[in-house]
């Protein structure tokens, strides 16, 4: 069992992405936080101090209106008393102290402090000589702090002083320097006590609130971050599955070995191009078609085969194609399966063995042909000699016996007989001799109509029909064509004797660009060749005939072969005969 189940992150994000998020956004909002945090604590100290100075302004304001025309402190401290007292009502007021430069306390909320000192570590005699309001944190050990507002006490103002009975609304625009200038109005200090518990609860609860945000926020830039980066890994996924999916589709297409696929269903889902034409038929017929509807029996026996066998087959299996053709061919059969071993269908590759099955036999007959020529070489070698003694004495028998008109004729026969041999040997050694060929720009159409001249009056005798279809513009082609013009006169005598009755003889020129070749097929409707005489047509010697010399076939294979072309034959007993002669016209092929 095949275990290919890969491990796969659940998210598919690589760690660095998550490291390289968490630091760049954790500072930020570390940062952004500690900042918020850091000034509501600002704006808070701010309120409060506004507060306290506000407090302290009303409280002056009021004190001012409760000791308007009195003279001296003795007589308004009762009242001042009071009014602190009054005040230090107010809720967020923890206490109120009055004191005078030196720190004793002139007047507090707590009337039992009075006279005792106050404002120990603090510079009071900077700040009784200033008029800006000071805060400090003051620490309680039973609970919340006190927000402590000061700064200099002064009730009294200058104007009052000046202008008795006549009151300055604009206190405040009076110039600070003027109110210590005096040297009798002694310097007091105010102290506000606030209660910060309120507001450190709000603080906190705000200190916690931004903290909360900042999270969600970090959060959701983390989210996004990772979003992104799924969005681009899926966008680049998708894009590269499409590029893999394009490369394989053209990969199955354009293979130069059949492929066939069934799905799951037993359909068929793929058919390529080399699969329709070796199969001849086109992917519209058999696509989405059950193999056994469709398919010749052999290919869809393999399927069957393959799911009761359920192991990869190998064989080699004659096809019908078309209606009349069977062609070899060699195909592989196996299972489709997923990672997962899960079945997906079946595939067969197959290719066209007729091809080479074809190179095979041209090989072996060449090979064949070889051996054959240089024993017959050898033989005629050692049957010449011999012959012209016995030509030389039959024509010494033919002079003696001058008046024997019997035995004058029987030494004639002996020398035609003798001359006939030699003429056959001749033949034999000009066969299995190396063939020269001399080539030279000519034009195949030409040689083919000039041919056929010689045997056109024959072919009417014969009463057979003779049809030539050439391309008028084809280039010329080097070839040697006195050996040319035997090849077709071989072919054509041959035809026109396997026509005794009629019929038609047919050529056709046909230039194959793609392979840069010139295709001449002849074509006849005569005896045709039986299947078994096939493989030896090209024998020299191999003839069916009783007059034949069975030399003609194999010569044309000789001079076809010199010309670096082949000769195919296809034959149907009692129908006809084709012998297709495919020369080659490239340039590489014409300097040779
Ligand atoms: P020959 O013509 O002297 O017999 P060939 O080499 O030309 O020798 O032909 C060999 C044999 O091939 C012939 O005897 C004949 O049986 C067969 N043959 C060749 N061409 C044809 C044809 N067009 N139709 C029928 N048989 C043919
Ligand atoms: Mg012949």
């Amino acid at each position: 069992m095949k275990n290919k189940v890969t491990k796969r992150h659940w998210i598919g994000i690589p760690p660095w992405i998550i490291i390289g998020a968490v630091l760049i956004l954790v500072p930020i909002f570390v940062f952004m936080t500690l900042e918020n945090i850091h000034r509501q604590n600002e704006n808070t100290t701010t309120l409060m101090v506004e507060k306290g100075a506000a407090l302290i302004r009303s409280f002056e304001a009021g004190a001012r209106t409760g000791m308007m025309g009195m003279m001296g402190m003795r007589g308004g401290s009762f009242r001042l008393q009071k009014l602190l007292m009054e005040t230090a009502q107010q809720p967020d007021i923890m206490y109120l102290i009055v004191t005078d430069s030196e720190g004793t306390i002139l007047a507090h909320d707590d009337p039992a402090k009075i006279g005792k000192n106050y404002g120990k570590g603090l510079d009071l005699e900077r700040v009784s000589s200033s008029k800006e309001v000071e805060w400090r944190q003051v620490s309680n050990p039973d609970g919340a702090d006190t927000f402590e507002v000061f700064r200099r006490f002064s009730p009294t103002g200058r104007p009052f002083r000046r202008h008795h009975g006549k009151m300055m609304p604009n206190v405040s625009r009076q110039p600070p320097k003027d109110l210590h200038v005096d040297a009798d109005d002694e310097a007091q200090l105010i102290f506000v006590g606030l209660d910060m518990e309120p507001v450190e609860i709000a603080r906190k609860e705000d200190a916690r609130h931004t903290v909360v945000m900042a999270l969600i926020l970090l959060l959701i830039g983390f989210a996004g971050i990772v979003s992104l980066f799924l969005a681009q890994a899926y966008r680049s996924t998708r894009t590269s599955l499409s590029r893999v999916k394009a490369f394989s589709d053209n990969l199955v297409e354009n293979m130069p070995i059949g492929l066939l696929a069934t799905g799951r269903d037993g359909r068929i889902a793929s058919f390529n191009q080399t699969a329709e034409s070796v199969l001849q038929l086109s992917s519209q017929q058999v696509l989405w078609k059950r193999p056994r509807e469709v398919l010749p029996r052999p290919m869809w026996d393999l399927i069957a085969r393959l799911k009761t066998e359920r192991r990869i087959i190998v064989k080699e299996i004659d096809c019908p194609v078309m209606a009349k053709k069977t062609i070899s061919i060699e195909a592989i059969a196996s299972f489709l399966e997923d990672e997962g071993g899960e079945f997906l269908g079946h595939v067969i590759l197959f290719r066209d063995l007729s091809e080479i099955r074809h190179l095979k036999r041209e090989v072996e007959r060449s090979q064949r042909l070889a051996s054959i020529g240089k024993l017959a070489a050898g033989i005629a070698h050692e049957i010449r000699n011999p012959l012209s003694s016995i030509k030389g004495f039959a024509t010494y028998f033919k002079e003696r016996y001058r008046d024997v008109p019997e035995d004058q004729e029987t030494a004639e026969i002996m020398i035609q007989e003798v001359e006939r041999l030699n003429r056959v040997i001749g033949q034999l050694l000009e066969f299995a001799r190396p063939m020269s060929i001399k080539k030279k720009p000519a034009s195949l159409g030409a040689l083919v109509q000039d041919s056929m001249k010689m045997i056109e009056g024959d072919a009417h005798r014969k009463g057979i029909n003779v049809h030539v279809k050439s391309v008028s513009d084809m280039e010329e082609v080097s070839i040697d064509a006195d050996r040319m013009k035997q090849v077709f006169l071989n072919v054509y005598l041959n035809a026109l004797e396997a026509m005794e009755s009629g019929g038609t003889l047919s050529v056709e020129l046909h230039r194959d660009d793609a392979a840069s070749n010139i295709e001449i097929a002849i074509s006849d409707t005569g005896t045709g060749i039986k299947e078994e005489d096939l493989p030896h047509i090209f024998d020299p010697y191999f003839t069916t005939k009783s007059s034949g010399t069975g030399l003609g076939l194999a010569i044309v294979h000789k001079i076809i072969e010199s010309h670096g072309g082949t000769v195919r034959v296809q034959s149907q007993h009692d129908t006809g005969t084709t012998v297709t002669i495919i020369i080659p016209c490239s340039r590489e092929a014409s300097v040779l």
